[in-house]
């Protein structure tokens, strides 16, 4: 049987975005607190809790296309990197199973 894996695809192009853009930002917030340490951490916290955080859940609520529940999660907790879904071992990003 054939499943539809764009949603996952749009969602993981997402998550790798956000993770890979963590030096430029690193970079930026460096930039614009000087040498203000305090500011430098709250502005990293704010990237985390507003932008990172949330993308990882979005990424990890992903339905699965069988199943339809959520792909790396289970009861709240997951692993983004796992090969299968956490709910019914449908093999990631396979076109046939
Ligand atoms: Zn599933």
């Amino acid at each position: 049987m054939n499943y539809d894996w764009s949603e996952y695809r749009k969602r993981r192009s997402l998550f790798i975005l956000v993770m890979f853009s963590f030096i430029p930002v690193l970079i930026f917030i460096d930039s614009i607190s000087k040498e203000n340490v305090s500011l430098f951490c709250f502005l990293i916290f704010i990237w985390v809790f507003v932008i990172f955080f949330p993308t990882s859940w979005y990424f990890g609520k992903t339905p699965c296309p069988r199943c339809s529940k959520a792909i790396y999660l289970r009861s709240g907790f997951g692993f983004l990197f796992s090969p299968k879904c956490v709910n019914c071992d449908l093999k990631i990003n396979k076109e046939n199973n």
